[in-house]
């Protein structure tokens, strides 16, 4: 076989974590000749809140790994918690969804996935790291750059790793997709969350949780929420999100949120500092679409490097599967001959796909900015079961074909989010 140096691989997938390794799995399923590359070793921590939903089961059942997934932990729905009231909501039924989630680490769930790319038949070079893209040349206007591969960091040294077509999942902090030239839009929301893992002995609990009235010092409502999701394992995972964009929330300190949320939430859970599993870890949540651009001549964007996660509720998993899926698709299309166009409808295949959702998702997130707002939405909305049910299911995207009231609102909302976009001028 010829050294890694002489290969050419069809398509170099740069990060495995959901999205690479999505993107990774679905090309070699379809037979392209495809690497991927992770500057870690698996399994690796990643920091996040280890909830999947529905959305995210089915693409990995659609990736044949619906067995493994039968170690982690199982749950039924949502625990909406706010302003003293609580209110169980069960995972609606949508058509082609399981109606449970698991939460699972990511330790545990990104090597299950890198592995089954790997039987299909990727290359996965665990180790390396992308350090900058091989002989790079401008893209079109308003493109990516392109390029004829990576140059990586291996542990005995440098290497040229060539391909035809590279694709960018380095996460959230994609030093990779701003070397090609991606940047995030400013005017768009960006998340900051913080979690740790405390022993629960209600790890077993068949609810996620999320409390909606997390406040600042000052007592005001921050546009976010704290959770606890139990993992089955005798721990649970505890973190505050909070939608940072807006000014009035630049400064917030996570860690003051984070321990006030311990005290908070502990006693109906039996943890505490006392039974921290250690320290906390936080990360940035790019979401929106906020990053761009996400395709150029022979490059395309996937996952949190191009800022796709859900603005509603800071979910980027199953958009990191989703959308290195998609790519891959048009990824054979390119290498079918389609080229460089077949990129092209990759973004025209994501705005059809997201467009609409996100900016509904972008309008809400201004909407809560405002603590008033936030505490009068929320503590109007936990009244009703009904409505917190239909809500949940705009806000995890769970919606139906059919005209039902969630769908009907939700098409409200689009409309109203459009106008509003137009009359900002964006
Ligand atoms: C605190 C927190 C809680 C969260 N909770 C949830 C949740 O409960 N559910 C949910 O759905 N989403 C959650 N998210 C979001 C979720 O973690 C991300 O959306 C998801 O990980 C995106 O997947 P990705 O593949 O795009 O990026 P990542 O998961 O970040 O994977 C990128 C991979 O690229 C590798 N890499 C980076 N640079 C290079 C390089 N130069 N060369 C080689 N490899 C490289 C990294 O090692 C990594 O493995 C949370 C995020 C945070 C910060």
């Amino acid at each position: 076989m010829a050294s890694l140096a002489d290969r050419r691989f069809d398509v170099l997938v740069v990060g495995a974590g959901p999205a690479g390794s999505a993107c990774a799995y679905w090309l070699a399923d379809a037979g392209v000749d495809v690497a991927v590359v992770d500057k870690k070793q698996f399994p690796r921590e990643k920091t996040c809140g280890d909830g999947l939903t529905p959305r995210a089961v089915r693409q990995l059942a659609d990736m044949g790994l619906a067995e493994a997934l039968a170690g982690a932990h199982r749950y039924r729905g949502l625990r909406s918690v706010a302003f003293g009231r609580s209110l169980e909501l069960d995972w609606p039924e949508v058509p082609g969804l399981p109606t449970h989630g698991y939460t699972i680490t990511r330790h545990d769930l990104d090597a299950l996935v890198v592995e089954r790319a790997e039987k299909a038949g990727a290359t996965v070079l665990q180790g390396t790291e992308a350090l900058a893209p091989l002989d790079p040349v401008a893209g079109g206007p308003g493109d990516l750059a392109g390029c004829a591969g990576v140059v990586a960091a291996t542990a005995t040294g440098q290497v040229e790793l060539r391909a035809r077509y590279v694709v960018v999942a380095d996460g959230a902090n994609s030093r990779f997709g701003r070397a090609l030239g991606t940047s995030r839009d400013r005017q768009y929301p960006q998340g900051m969350a913080l979690r740790g893992y405390y022993r629960s002995e209600r790890s077993g609990d068949d609810m996620i949780e999320g409390h909606l009235d997390v406040t600042d010092p000052a007592g005001s409502v921050v546009p976010g929420y704290g959770w606890v999701f139990p993992l089955g394992d005798g721990r649970v995972n505890v973190g505050v999100g909070v939608l940072s964009t807006d000014r009035r929330w630049k400064g917030l300190n996570t860690s003051r949120l984070l321990d006030a949320f311990v005290a908070r939430a502990g006693p109906a859970w039996g943890f505490s500092p006392a039974t921290a599993c250690g320290p906390p870890t936080g990360g940035r949540l790019p979401m929106g679409m906020a990053v761009g651009p996400r395709s150029g001549p022979n490059t395309v964007v996937v996952g949190d490097a191009g800022g796709l996660i859900n603005p509603f509720n800071g979910e980027g998993i199953a958009y990191g599967y989703e959308t290195g899926r998609l790519a891959a698709t048009h990824l054979q299309a390119a290498l079918a001959g389609g080229g460089r166009s077949a990129l092209a409808a990759y973004e025209d295949q994501l705005q059809g796909t997201y467009g609409d959702y996100y900016r509904v998702g972008r309008a809400f997130v201004r909407l809560i900015s405002d603590p008033r707002r936030m505490r009068v939405c929320v503590s109007t909305g936990m009244r009703s079961h009904a409505f917190m049910h239909q809500l949940l299911r705009i806000m995890a995207n769970l919606l139906r074909p059919g005209p039902g009231p969630a769908e009907l609102s939700y098409r409200a909302m689009v409309r109203t989010a459009r106008l509003l976009e137009r009359v900002r001028g964006g």
